[in-house]
């Protein structure tokens, strides 16, 4: 320092300089041994004057930028910035250390109330103490690919009952249990915070390798299980666990809580106990359906959804006998979405029952107006295994029919091939109602699944709907030829109609002619299409 300093300052200067500024200094040797301490620096670290060989290499010295707790002036606690930087002392090589108060700063910068660093109950870094914490290894990560870290959210399964049946105190003494187990897991370097209720968040440092990773994480689940004993009662506790590894993208600490968040989430929903290492692949695609699920919830509101309708047509005479109501939704951003990539979501949220009661209701008033019209169609609307298990579902289908005043028995409902062989005998009641309610019952998409023909027999059901899959084969593949010849034959002799689906080619429509299907749809004929463009085929068909 000496030799360096501007040749016009005296040593003795340039010390009461040192002391005056309101920048803690502090120089080390290789050996950790404080070699030259300001009294500021005392007084953030909380050293007495004769306190030389205090460890502080570990509270203070690290690579670049470092946030540490510190004593301040008025003797509350805050937080300080310590910067680290190479210099000599004594021609060896050493640190130089310095420390500000920055507790003000981001008092105003971040709205945080005074030292809003610690959780109070469990004393462990809070929230947004962590982020910073991470933040450094991200840094260091980015110099030093050999450096590597891990995060875990590790979350309580049962921590809510815990809570409500013995009460908050019991509940607090349980978390500082969790607390004192997940350092005693933990080494020196790494970091446990509380992330909020039960949730807490550790960064393992400069960990080697996944195996190592997942010993810590199994040693932290068998040690949560293991049971706390309270007054009157011992508790047994599972925890799951999200992991993030360091890897090579560019990262936020923000984006890393994300990812084991939903990481654990996926863990618990496997079941208690499990952990689950984050994945780019599985993350994009969790989100992308949650995504698509709040669109979908607000897709009816705003007038995203519309029902289209494809002709079913007579193989003997060509005429239009009736209707297949199928969804669509005009997305925002991603234009025409597949109901085959939204009905599925649907049907794992619920969302498909409003979805579905407004396609049937939409289908129906549409039918009212082709009877004003003088067009006597029928139509057919898909209903789903969710939709038919819900308990409001007739009393829903009865009010539309009332309401609108349409000849009921013009109503026809599609019921994929696996429903309709469920065993449930309360689902083939319901079927059975929908048939005395509406008009027929129609098995959707039939071959591919497991029902046999025998199995219709005991089915209330009207017609089959031979699957797509077999159409587009014929005639050209021979197996596929004689199984929709066989479908047609038997259905005939068990009394059914047949309608088949996705006919493209006029050489399809004459094998069926052959073998005296009933009906057809396609886009030989007509793809679905909305109302309004299907007037001129309708007019068509009057003159026919
Ligand atoms: P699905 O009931 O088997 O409907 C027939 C599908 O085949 C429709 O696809 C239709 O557009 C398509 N299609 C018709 N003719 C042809 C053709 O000649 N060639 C080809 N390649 N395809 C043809 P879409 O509209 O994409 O619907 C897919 C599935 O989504 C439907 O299969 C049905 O299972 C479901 N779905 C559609 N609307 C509803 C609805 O309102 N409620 C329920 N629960 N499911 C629906
Ligand atoms: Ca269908
Ligand atoms: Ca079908």
């Amino acid at each position: 320092m000496t030799e360096n300093h501007d040749p016009g300052i005296s040593p003795g200067d340039l010390y009461s300089i040192i002391e005056k500024v309101h920048i803690g200094i502090v120089i080390v040797n290789n050996d950790n041994e404080i070699k030259f301490i300001n009294n500021k620096a005392k007084l953030f670290l909380g050293l007495f004057s004769g306190d030389r060989n205090a460890d502080i290499g570990s509270r203070v010295i690290s690579d670049g930028e470092r946030e540490i707790e510190i004593t301040r002036e008025d003797g509350t606690l805050g937080r300080g910035e310590a910067k680290t930087v190479d210099t000599e002392w004594e021609n060896s090589k050493a640190r130089l250390i310095t420390i500000r108060d920055v507790t003000n700063s981001l008092t105003e910068s971040e709205g945080v109330r005074n030292s809003a660093l610690y959780d109070p109950l469990t004393g462990l870094p809070n929230r947004a103490y962590f982020l910073t914490i991470l933040e450094q290894a991200i840094a260091r990560y980015r110099r030093n690919k050999q450096y590597t870290f891990a995060v875990l959210f590790v979350d309580l399964d049962n921590f809510k009952r815990i809570n409500d049946s013995l009460g908050h105190e019991a509940g607090d003494k349980v978390l500082l249990k969790i607390s004192e187990i997940l350092k005693m897991c933990t080494r020196k370097n790494d970091a446990v915070a509380r992330f909020a209720g039960d949730e807490f968040l550790l960064l393992l440092d400069g960990l080697k390798d996944v195996y190592g990773i997942l010993k810590v994480v199994k040693r932290i689940q068998d040690e949560i299980r293991d049971p706390i004993k309270m007054k009157t009662r011992k508790l047994y506790i599972d925890s799951s666990v999200g992991i993030y590894i360091s890897s090579g993208e560019d990262i936020t600490p923000e984006e890393i809580v994300r990812y084991v968040d939903v990481a654990m989430y996926r863990a618990k929903s496997r079941g208690p106990g499990q952990y689950e290492i984050f994945d780019q692949v599985v993350f994009d695609q969790v989100m992308q359906s949650m995504k698509l699920e709040e669109d979908l919830k607000l897709a009816i509101d705003r007038n995203e959804l519309k029902v289209y309708y494809q002709p079913i047509v007579s193989i003997a005479d060509g005429s239009i006998k009736g209707m297949e109501a199928l969804l669509r939704w005009v997305h925002p951003t991603k234009g025409m979405v597949s109901p085959a990539d939204f009905i599925p979501l649907a049907e794992n949220t619920g969302l498909i029952v409003p979805i579905g009661n407004f396609v049937f209701e939409q289908s129906v008033y549409q039918l009212k107006k082709w009877h004003a019209q003088g067009h006597l169609l029928e139509v057919s609307v898909n209903l789903s295994v969710r939709q038919l298990e819900h308990d409001k579902l007739l009393n829903f289908v009865r009010k539309v029919v009332s309401d609108s005043e349409v000849s009921s028995g013009y109503i026809n409902f599609e019921i994929t091939e696996s429903i309709a062989i469920n065993e449930e005998v309360r689902c083939i009641e319901r079927i059975k109602e929908l048939r005395n309610t509406c008009g027929k019952i129609k098995i959707d998409d039939f071959g591919i699944g497991y029902a046999s023909l025998g199995c219709l027999q005991k089915l209330p059901i009207d017609v089959v709907k031979i699957d797509r899959s077999f159409i587009s084969k014929i005639p050209g593949d021979i197996n596929s030829l004689a199984i929709v010849k066989a479908i047609i034959a038997m259905a005939h002799t068990l009394g059914l109609k047949v309608v088949a689906e996705g006919v493209e080619t006029e050489e399809q429509l004459k094998c069926l002619r052959a073998f005296s299907c009933d009906e057809f749809q396609g886009y030989l004929f007509s793809p679905p299409k909305p109302p309004e463009d299907l007037e001129k085929l309708l007019e068509k068909n009057r003159k026919a």
